[in-house]
Formats: C-alpha cells, structure tokens, sequence
C-alpha cells in the first residue's frame, strides 16, 4: 500500500479491496457503519480520519452577541497531506508558507527553488527537513519522496505548465496558482497529464472558499433580493517596475486580464454557477508607459449569462486599488463586496428597502484565512478520493473566455461562446465548511 492510500479514510472500496469480497465483506460492513455513526459518541474521538472533533468550550458572551466559530479542530501533524511549495517568491513567502500555520490537514514538507540560499533560509524557518530542498534540474526526484503528496505551483504564469506536468510525471497532485496558464492549449495538457498519472489537478481560486464571498454567492442564488440583472465589477491596483514577469508577454501571457482581471471573470461565474454565452471588450494601454509596451494595462469587458444576467467588468494596472464588484438585484436591493478580492479586510454590502426605507448595511462573517481554507480544501479532497471544487477543467474554461476577451477586443466584436446551461458546469465538490 502506497503512502497516499495510508492516508485515505477506511471506506468501504478500500474495505473491499483488504478483504476481499463476499457474505464476510457485507456483513462486517454493516458493523463498520454501526461503529462510524456511533462514532461521535466515541469519547469524542473523530469517525474517520478527515473528521476532526472541536473541543467544546463554555460560551461566555450574552446569546444576542454574533456567534463564534468554535476552537480549530486539526488533524495530528503526522497524518497531515505534505506540500511541496515550488517557487519562493512573494506569494509563497508573505502568504502561503504562513498560511499553513492556520491548515488543519495539511503541512509544508518541501520547497523547489532555483535559489539553495534562500530556500536553506526559509527551510529553517519552517522546520522543512535540509534533504527536501530542491532546485528547478532535480525536481523530477520529488517523485522518490513520500513526504510529497501535492506539489503547489506558485511561479511565473508561463511555467505552470511544466511544473504541473512533471509533477503529475512524478506521481504527485497538484495545486496550481491562478492563472492556471497562458493559454487553452497549455491548460489542456495540464488536464491530461494528471488524468493520465491519475493525480488530482486544482487551480488555486481562493474567492471560491472565502466564506463572505460564499455568502454573495448564496444569496445571488437563492434570489434573496430577486434576480441579480447586472453584476458590476472592477479589479485595479498601480504596477510598479516594469522589468518585473507580469510586465513581460511570454511570461505572464497577458496584462492585467489574466492577472486581476479574472478573479472578476471567475467570481461573475461562481455566483452565477452559470457560464457566459457571448462576450464583447475593449483594451486600453499607453504604449509610451513603459510598463505597457509588452502586456495591456486597462480590459472592459461585458459578458451575458444564459438566464439573462450581465456582467459588466474590468481590470486595470494604473490605478490606485480597487477591488470590488456589486450585485444588482430586481426586488428591492443590491448587495456585493468591497473589498472583494484583498487577501483580508474583505467587506459586505448591502442595500434594501425594509418598510419602505433604505438601508445600507456592512455584514460580517468571520474572517477565515483564504489560503489556508483554499489548501485544505485540496487536502480533504486527496483524502476522501473527491474532485476539487475548482479543478483544472475550471481553469480552462477561463481560458477559453480571456481568449474570446482579448479576439473581441481585437476584432471589435462581440464573440459568442459554446452555449453551457448546466450549472456549475465544471465545479467539483463543494468545500466542506458548506457541509
Ligand atoms: P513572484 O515574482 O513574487 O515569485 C515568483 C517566483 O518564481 C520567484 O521565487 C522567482 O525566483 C521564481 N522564478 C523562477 N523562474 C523565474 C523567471 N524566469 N522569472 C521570474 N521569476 C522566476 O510572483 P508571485 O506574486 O509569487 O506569483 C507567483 C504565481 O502566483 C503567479 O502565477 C501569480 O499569478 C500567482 N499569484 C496568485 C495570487 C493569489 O491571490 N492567488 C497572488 C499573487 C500571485
């Protein structure tokens, strides 16, 4: 048996699989299902190995205060699913690395860098063992190292590929930064890679498992203040040196659009569940600005759902930041983000008319750390044998509309796309704070 299977719940196929098959295999099952629900009962202890029991802790604020969330409930270290973060640059290290501090299923084991110093340093700061460093030549050998369950890709947008699919050749899963590539093609054969090594493949879209922009999503669903007509939505912040990858084409793939402008791209889809059936753009640079001679800086774009929702977005890199979208309803209120896609300090807002006043409002959920939900997610996932919620196959679908952005803005037309009326069409399973 393999390490990843070790790590797997004692299901019932696996049951199957240690025993063999017959009158025996049924008839302990049903004992086995007798344990499992008794479980919780267990002295509290968990029922399988992804369910971890929070310690109960008297409540100590008056019952009209906001409810808290009880204590963290994480998995023993041991059985944690271990990451090797490939790329130590600012995502990695303000971010990801202190992320896994807040993990309940999951632990930095190893680190790929084309710089031994700096990853030495920041092996030591994180307890990463010396003999799991590794370098961009000898990464193919993570394949020799069972620590290594996924491989986290946070590099320069064109090297995602590569790394994903000599990881999949590696025998690891992989979880992958946004955007998942440079273009169709490439996320394509990142898809087949994985299904052909049989390894789990998700695109690292943290809005997905915030929990406020779940709340937005939920309401715009379930119609609370009627249909959402129009969503409006902007993502901008000011680049700085224009010698730095997101500035250079082959690198990057794209300015602004595959940067910031597709959170906006895949939130309008999240919410909706739906997917875009035309989609229309303009682009904007100052070609003189030398942060634009390569990649464009401003991208408006529209799109139009099936249900009849339109999206009117855009993404920019010379403005002061602005991250933030509203959801423009039919019956009596609007409501969205603001900020929607910072890394915290995320803000509701909303609008509605109660006994013929308007009110607006700022309600707040806890604030839970994006990355740390968003590699957990990935975690269970591996653990429990399930698809991620955003794999590959969602990632592509991006793909396939910023190429349709970026022709209408060339051609000067609206582009109409593949008719898709299926709901969350290429999602997996949910996450499971949900549950
Ligand atoms: P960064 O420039 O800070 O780090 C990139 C790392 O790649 C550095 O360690 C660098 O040394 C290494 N690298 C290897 N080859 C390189 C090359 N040829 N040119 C430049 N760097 C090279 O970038 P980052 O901000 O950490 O972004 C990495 C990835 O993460 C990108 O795909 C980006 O889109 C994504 N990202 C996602 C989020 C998010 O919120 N999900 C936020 C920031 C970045």
């Amino acid at each position: 048996m393999n390490q990843l299977q070790d790590k797997a719940p004692y299901n019932r196929r696996r049951f199957l699989m240690n025993t063999g098959r017959g009158v025996l295999a049924a008839s302990v099952l049903g004992q086995m299902a007798g344990c499992a629900s008794n479980a919780q009962q267990n002295n509290g202890l968990p029922a399988t190995t992804t369910d971890t029991v929070p310690v109960k802790l008297a409540p100590i604020d008056h019952p009209s205060e906001k409810p808290k969330s009880p204590p963290p409930a994480p998995m023993n270290p041991e059985k944690r699913i271990g990451y090797a973060l490939v790329g130590l640059g600012h995502l990695t290290l303000d971010e990801l690395l202190p992320a896994f501090g807040e993990c309940k299923y999951s632990k930095p084991v190893a680190l790929v860098s084309g710089d031994a110093a700096k990853a030495a340093k920041v092996a030591q700061q994180y307890g990463i063992k010396p003999q799991n460093i590794y370098n961009y030549q000898n990464y193919d050998t993570i394949k020799n190292n069972p620590e290594v369950d996924v491989v986290y890709i946070v590099l320069p947008n064109s090297m995602h590929e590569e790394f994903t699919v000599r990881a999949a050749a590696a025998g690891k899963h992989v979880l992958c930064e946004k955007p998942m590539a440079t273009s169709p093609a490439e996320a394509q054969r990142m898809i087949d890679a994985c299904k052909k090594a049989n390894k789990k493949l998700m695109i690292a879209y943290r809005i997905q498992y915030e929990p406020n922009n779940r709340q937005v999503m939920k309401w715009a669903r379930e119609r609370k203040w009627g249909k959402v007509k129009v969503l409006e939505m902007y993502n901008g912040q000011n680049q700085g040196d224009p010698n730095q990858w997101r500035q250079k084409k082959a690198l990057a793939g794209g300015g602004s659009l595959p940067d910031i402008g597709l959170y906006c791209l895949n939130t309008a889809r999240f919410i909706t569940g739906e997917e875009p059936e035309w989609v229309s753009a303009n682009i904007y640079s100052d070609t003189a600005d030398p942060r634009f001679k390569e990649v464009e800086d401003t991208v408006l774009f529209q799109m139009g759902f099936p249900s009849g929702t339109v999206v009117n977005a855009g993404s920019s890199y010379s403005v002061h930041n602005t991250k933030r979208y509203r959801c423009l309803a039919d019956n009596g209120g609007w409501f969205g983000m603001d900020p929607a896609f910072t890394y915290s300090g995320l803000k509701m807002e909303v609008s509605e008319v109660r006994e013929g006043k308007e009110y607006k409002e700022s309600p707040s959920i806890d604030e839970k750390n994006q990355f740390a939900l968003e590699i957990d997610h990935m975690s269970q996932c591996i653990l429990n044998n399930q698809q991620p919620y955003t794999p590959g196959e969602e990632g592509l679908q991006d793909h396939k509309i910023m190429e349709a952005i970026y022709r209408s803005a060339k051609e000067r037309k609206v582009i109409t796309l593949d008719k898709i009326t299926k709901l969350d069409a290429f999602r997996g399973t949910p996450p499971k704070q949900d549950a």
